[in-house]
């Protein structure tokens, strides 16, 4: 199989059915990102983008996309990161770097989700005593 060194980004409303490989095709529109897996395996490697997803960063050179991808899912267990549309290879992934990197997805996940609700208790706090200061 031929290991990728590049991906391109094709900006699509659809991603298509046929996919090429070395191109990073992006639905804004849908939030979704959509690539043949760098290795050569054929497998098809979904990141869907949001705040607790995938951040796509477009660059002159390439995109870039944080985290990395993990196709711990894949039997090729490929591990690879996208930076300004170069693939960077991880070693494969052991079964404690799976555990790991499942880890990290949850905390990161936890983490946005109680900075939400800091920031919606923070706008509660101001919302009363903006109502306070109406009546004193
Ligand atoms: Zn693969």
């Amino acid at each position: 199989m031929q290991r990728l060194d590049r991906i391109e980004l094709v900006r699509a409303r659809y991603i298509p059915k046929q996919l090429k490989p070395g191109v990073l095709y992006v639905s804004e529109e849908y939030g979704a990102a959509v690539h043949l897996c760098a290795c050569g395996c054929g497998a098809k490697v979904s990141t869907p983008l949001g705040p607790t997803e995938w951040a796509l960063e477009v660059t002159a050179s390439g995109p870039s996309l944080t985290p990395s991808v993990g196709s711990w899912q894949l039997t090729c267990q490929s591990h690879y990161w996208i930076r300004e549309g170069k693939v960077l290879w991880a070693g494969e992934w052991s079964t404690a770097q799976v555990e790991a990197g499942r880890h990290a997805e949850d905390e990161r996940r936890r983490a946005y989700y109680a900075a939400l609700g800091r920031e919606r208790a923070g706008f509660l706090k101001r919302f009363w005593r903006w109502v306070k200061m109406l009546f004193e």
